[in-house]
């Protein structure tokens, strides 16, 4: 049975933007980060603290958070993949939670971060230890959690023992990213079902590549298999440079207009959605994948205007 309401997290900025060649200035990170609050987004990931000579796009993390508005009641999520990152994310003083990364395969971890996904773990519940000491809270994703661009196949029961795992670092919850956009919604639905049974209390999150197509049936399964949190990207931007060939995230807007449709909460404005990832568009001077920016209201009428 899905929730009521999910909770919903904009990733644009962050996983949209860096595998972009373009690079987008940090005023406009800043302008679409502000767009992401006025539309209703409480929860969003700004940047990353990797090495910008492998990740170019995000080398003015400290900028980025440097400049971000004053909003006690909106959660600033910094990406990190060591110790030394999640240093540089504390020392902003402006990110409020942390992202840690583990990944599903050994192959992919270390492409990724140069550890193999046992590793992985152990270095995710380190960051998220990290961030909790600093005062912070920490989260953890499950990257390639539905298959893996080396090693094709990813087993179910390993991705819910790293779950259970991560769990025992106590994140505000366990995410599964199907990094490549390989996943079909029967699969989402049944290591859904598994991972919360295995992580409750905690929430699950879910992160979905639209690669192939699959993204939206596989937030829906989600969400009816348990899910909670939901991310997405403006215009549907994104992509990821370490797993070749991934596209963009689910889109925001297209996200919000099917769950809000089928009578699912997800505390956002579409109107506002919409007009911004038409200014994202014009920022990165090409179409982008999301359909509701590009077809006709509906219904026409804001209601109640
Ligand atoms: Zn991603």
């Amino acid at each position: 049975m899905a929730v009521p309401q999910i909770s919903f997290v904009e990733v644009g900025p962050r996983d949209g933007l860096q595998n972009e060649k373009t690079l987008v200035s940090t005023a406009d990170k800043l302008r679409l980060i502000q767009k992401a609050i006025d539309a209703g987004a409480r929860r969003i990931e700004v940047t990353s603290f990797v090495n910008p000579k492998r990740v170019p796009q995000m080398a003015d993390a400290e900028e980025v958070c440097g400049g971000l508005p004053q909003h006690d009641d909106v959660t600033f999520i910094g990406l990190v993949m060591n110790a030394k990152g999640a240093e540089r994310a504390i020392a902003t003083g402006r990110i409020t939670q942390l992202g840690a990364v583990a990944v599903a395969t050994d192959k992919f971890a270390i492409a990724n971060q140069g550890q193999t996904s046992s590793e992985s773990v152990v270095a995710a519940m380190g960051i998220i230890r990290q961030a909790q000491d600093a005062g912070l809270t920490g989260q953890a994703t499950i990257g390639a959690a539905f298959g893996c661009p080396f090693e094709g196949e990813v087993a179910e029961d390993h991705v819910v023992a790293m779950a259970a795992k991560l769990a025992e670092a106590n994140p505000v919850e366990v995410a599964l990213a199907d990094t490549i956009g390989v996943g079909n919604p029967a699969q989402v639905a049944r290591l859904v079902r598994r991972v919360a049974a295995a992580i409750a209390p905690l929430p699950v999150r879910v992160h979905f590549h639209n690669t192939r197509n699959t993204g939206l049936a596989n937030v829906w399964a989600a969400i009816e298999a348990g899910a909670s949190v939901v991310d997405a990207s403006l215009g549907g931007l994104g992509g990821c440079p370490f797993a070749p060939g991934a596209a963009g995230n689910v889109p925001s807007e297209d996200v919000v207009y099917m769950l809000e449709r089928a009578g699912i909460s997800t505390g956002m404005d579409l109107d506002k959605l919409v007009s911004a990832s038409r200014w994202l568009s014009e920022i990165m001077e090409r179409k982008l994948p999301g359909m509701v920016a590009q077809a006709p209201r509906f219904p026409a009428e804001r209601q109640g205007d």
